[in-house]
């Protein structure tokens, strides 16, 4: 039994009462991103209404306060994750921005020909393409660690695959298109054992499940704001103090400096060299309210709770006749993927949009995925705090009156 009732945490979502084709919205794309709660956007309001300028440059005290707000979001983010020290958050716009951040800093600065990085076959394009970007720049190699036909990684797999040439590992700690939840503490310890560093993409796994830095050990932890609850355009990458330290800064401007000549800079010091410009000061406002929620709910509670819609989600799709569901890992977060013989998932998704159903029918940024499995696309159910089996029974109702109607 959950001690927490959540159809009460559903009601904080506004949103959740939007009536789509004349049906209440059934919302199962929080993979893609997550909707947000009362708490969010009213951080959001109150930061605009009442606490705006720029941060840490005004002597007066709207100014102050609003970098006070912003370094509190800082503090938070760092307990969120169980940070060593306040230095190691930075923030960026996503992600995205910060593989691409390690890529062009740590990466590009230590690796040179020969050397190698290893990413997943399960990987989001974000942790691809990149590090194809620097193969064809610095003439390293990228090697893949394949899954198997549930969609899982073998640790034996990657004792194998990493050397002395391996400076490099990026893995995903939750599977967007799949689901998987990869064993990233021993594989932080495998990327260790020959002296690489490492690097976690928790887009995915930081609204689902408690993420502690220290005791993974990982070097890099990127995270998106908009997947937890948060806001758009706002991500953390959390990075090892002494790492940070020597890496060269990825862009160039305004507040990563400590002084400026036509002959030489010099930087700030840490977090700040990371954040040329002026940041997205409501957005980590919003996200550290994000956080707050994340953890006033509890993320055990939340991992009980969708794994029950998990459950309850692949025993009644298994029912339906010609439906096969894609990655079957033993560990998996609160996503359904499947295929319906004979039925292309876009056409399917476009039919369930006429219930109120919203699902992803893609390659999910995952096309080696894809490739894997040897089909297109898939359609995609993900969960959120805000799900109940009512929205399971409403998509399958669906995908079966929808199958009526396409084979
Ligand atoms: N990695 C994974 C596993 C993801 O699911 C996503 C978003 N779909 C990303 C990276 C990229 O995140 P963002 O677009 O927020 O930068």
């Amino acid at each position: 039994e959950n001690s927490v009732d959540f159809s009460q945490v559903r009601a904080q979502f506004p949103i959740l009462k939007v009536v789509e084709n004349g049906q209440p919205l059934v919302y199962l794309d929080s993979g893609a991103t997550s909707q947000k709660p009362l708490r969010v956007i009213e951080a959001l309001d109150t930061y605009y209404r009442q606490e705006n300028a720029n941060v840490h440059r005004g002597v007066y005290g709207l100014s102050e306060r609003a970098t006070e707000k912003y370094e509190g979001a800082r503090e938070t983010v760092k307990q969120f994750l169980n940070a060593k020290s306040t230095k190691e958050i930075v923030f960026v716009r996503g992600t995205t921005e910060a593989i691409n951040l390690v890529a062009h800093s740590w990466v590009s600065e230590n690796l040179t020909e020969g050397d190698e990085v290893i990413v997943t076959e399960m990987e989001h394009h974000s942790n691809i393409v990149p590090w194809q970007l620097l193969r064809d720049k610095l003439g390293i190699r990228l090697t893949v660690l394949r899954m198997n036909q549930k969609g899982e990684v073998c640790l034996n797999a990657l004792k194998g695959l990493v050397s002395e040439k391996t400076k490099f590992v990026s893995v995903t700690h939750m599977s967007n298109a799949l689901g998987t939840i990869n064993p990233v503490k021993e594989m932080v310890e495998i990327a260790h054992s020959v002296g690489a560093k490492i690097m976690i993409d928790g887009a995915q796994a930081t609204p689902h499940m408690t993420v502690d830095v220290q005791d993974l050990d990982c070097d890099f932890y990127a995270l998106s704001g908009h997947k937890m609850y948060g806001p758009t355009g706002i991500g953390v990458l959390y990075a090892k103090e002494d790492l940070l330290e020597v890496m060269p800064p990825y862009q160039g401007g305004g507040d990563m400096i400590y002084s400026v000549t036509f002959d030489k800079t010099e930087y700030n010091v840490l977090p700040y060299k990371f954040e040329a410009g002026t940041p997205h000061i409501s957005g980590a406002i919003g996200l550290a309210a994000a956080m707050d929620f994340l953890n006033e709910v509890g993320l055990d509670n939340i991992a009980q709770h969708e794994a029950g819609l998990l459950a309850y989600a692949t025993e009644q799709l298994s029912q339906i006749e010609g439906l096969r569901i894609i990655g079957e890992a033993d560990k998996k977060g609160g996503v359904v993927s499947f295929v319906i013989e004979g039925v292309h998932p876009h056409d399917m998704a476009t039919l369930m949009d006429q219930d109120g159903i919203a699902v992803r029918a893609s390659h999910h940024c995952a096309m080696p995925v894809m490739q894997h499995f040897n089909i297109p696309a898939t359609i995609r159910a993900s969960f959120g705090v805000y799900n109940n089996f009512e929205d399971i029974d409403r998509l399958i109702t669906s995908i079966n009156e929808a199958k009526e109607m396409l084979v």
